[in-house]
């Protein structure tokens, strides 16, 4: 996935605290690129939290009417200081990245790619799929690992189940299952589906931090209550979390222990400074050639639609999250 614009549009971010410091973060609409602009909800980052863990973007979409939406149709654009992990609930996407990977993204099926010091990738809702629903996350690379090998890591987890609840542990450790996909730092990454009137008591890490978010149907998160699309934060000292469904859900379950280092987002980039997401910028601009891409930092990846240009920096510098 793409960011389309030059920052996040954070003007519609709110936060609600409430008692049990469970934090509510509501989604904010935003179109992504493409000819029909399908349209994303986006809880990650907001003006108030940036991270949770090393997460650090978080688009929920659909389900969507692949004749109406258009689907997703992202060109060549390119990636640095992260992982981009693709998670669908119904439909599919075909990805392609300059690694050389080339891959159906399937429901029920982790993909990560590491963008190492640089990578440009594709994605396409391919054409059998009706419907199209998912989400898109970023994982903000640390310092020590941010000239890593560009890669790509396919895994599928076995359905882990209970009482009324049905479990997909894609990254990290929780429900009894361990992901055998390794990370930068410790991450948790789960799919919970629950039936109606189940509760669900997830055993978790005290020092990480966590935040639930609900795709469909209704649940309360510790108590307190959470509407689809929204993103429940849950700060570090916990060692339970209580998700009850009060009517039939599926939530994303994601956790790290806090990030502790600055990072700057612009557009497609995690970098820890403007003049690194500035240089990153200039080496993509650098490589296109009208409707091609020449190879460079970001290699070559094909595509029938032209590659996504950059939009201009602004002029001024770019603001660390933290
Ligand atoms: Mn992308």
């Amino acid at each position: 996935m793409t960011s389309p614009g030059p920052l996040p549009d954070e003007t519609a971010a709110q936060a609600v605290l409430t008692p049990g410091r469970v934090e509510v973060m509501r989604p904010r609409d935003v179109p992504l690129g493409g000819p029909r602009a399908m349209r994303v909800r986006r809880t990650l980052p907001q003006r108030q939290r940036s991270l949770v863990g090393a997460w650090c973007f978080l688009d929920h979409y659909g389900p969507d009417d692949v004749s109406e939406t258009g689907g997703m149709q992202l060109p060549p654009h390119p990636h640095i200081g992260l992982q981009t992990v693709s998670w669908l609930f119904e439909g599919e996407l075909e990805h392609r990245d300059s690694a050389g990977n080339h891959v159906r993204v399937r429901p029920g099926e982790l993909n990560l790619m590491t963008s190492g010091p640089g990578i440009s990738h594709t994605e396409d809702s391919v054409s059998e799929t009706g419907v199209l629903h998912g989400a898109q996350l970023w994982v903000a690379l640390p310092a020590d690992s941010l000239d890593t090998e560009p890669r790509l890591d396919h895994y599928a987890p076995p359905p882990v189940r209970g009482p009324g609840w049905e479990a997909r542990v894609f990254l990290g450790s929780v429900f009894g299952h361990t992901s055998p996909v390794a990370t930068h730092t410790p991450l948790l990454g789960a799919e919970l589906m629950l039936a109606t009137g189940a509760t669900k008591v997830v055993e978790v890490d005290a020092g990480f931090e966590h935040a639930v978010l609900l795709d469909v149907g209704r649940v309360t998160v510790d108590g307190t209550d959470i509407g689809p699309g929204d993103l429940a934060y849950l700060p570090p000292g916990r060692h339970t979390i209580a998700v009850s469904a009060t009517e039939e859900a599926r939530v994303l379950l994601i956790g790290g222990p806090p990030f502790g280092e600055a990072i700057v987002m612009w557009w497609n980039f995690v970098g820890r400074s403007h003049d690194e997401v500035a240089r990153a910028r200039e080496d993509w601009q650098e490589q296109l050639d009208g409707d091609r891409v020449r190879d460079g930092r970001f290699g070559v990846v094909p595509h029938r639609l032209p590659p996504i240009p950059a939009p201009p920096m602004p002029h001024v510098r770019l603001k660390e999250r933290r």
